[in-house]
């Protein structure tokens, strides 16, 4: 389990150390402040995954929603999915985030931005998405190989080793696994 993460470091380690998965719901929360119930799972419970405990997570979904459909329909309408996600509500399951398996075969429909990048990209948005991230054409082709193969798990792991200029011997399995290695490189 990682530490708790304060609010404010969300922005700084979302282009630092979320895997494109995550970064893409994060980018689009930040630009539509809105996102559809599956990016919102997706999303959520990764934030829960990295440390942000239920009031700050309150809080930040707040802030977005907020802008888009207003603070009090904010409360009425979302608040109580974040709290359940934190097992506060219903049957107070604990819900854990979700593996890269789980996201890979997701379904993402029209207006959906959860899914995994590799798999439901069209390879030009994928090429712009990971060059945003600061991968350079050496690195490009290694990795659209690898998607054209369905290697996205394999895809993802030469993007991290990629961005952070370091080896990844285990592979990328879990976002959250993502987040943990990332973190303990750049610390
Ligand atoms: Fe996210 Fe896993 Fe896809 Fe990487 S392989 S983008 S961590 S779902």
């Amino acid at each position: 389990e990682s530490a708790e993460i304060s609010l404010k470091d969300i922005d700084h380690l979302a282009k630092s150390s979320f895997p494109l998965c995550m970064r893409h719901l994060y980018e689009k929360l930040k630009e539509d402040h809105h996102l559809k119930h599956g990016g919102r799972m997706q999303l959520g419970l990764f934030l829960k995954g990295v440390g942000l405990n239920l009031d700050d997570a309150l809080a930040f979904w707040r802030a977005e929603f907020s802008q888009k459909v207003g603070a009090e329909r904010f409360d009425k309408e979302y608040a109580y999915n974040i709290r359940h996600n934190y097992g506060r509500e219903g049957k107070r399951t604990d819900y854990t985030p979700f593996s890269c398996q789980k996201v890979i075969s997701s379904t993402p429909g029209v207006g959906d931005h959860h899914g995994c990048p590799f798999r439901h990209f069209s390879e030009e948005n994928l090429r712009a998405a990971l060059g945003r991230m600061g991968v350079g054409n050496r690195g490009m082709d290694d990795i659209i190989d690898k998607v054209r193969n369905r290697h996205y798990q394999v895809a993802c792991t030469l993007t991290f080793e990629a961005v952070h200029g370091s080896t990844c011997d285990a592979g990328i399995n879990h976002p959250n696994q993502y987040f943990i290695d990332s973190q303990k490189v750049l610390q």
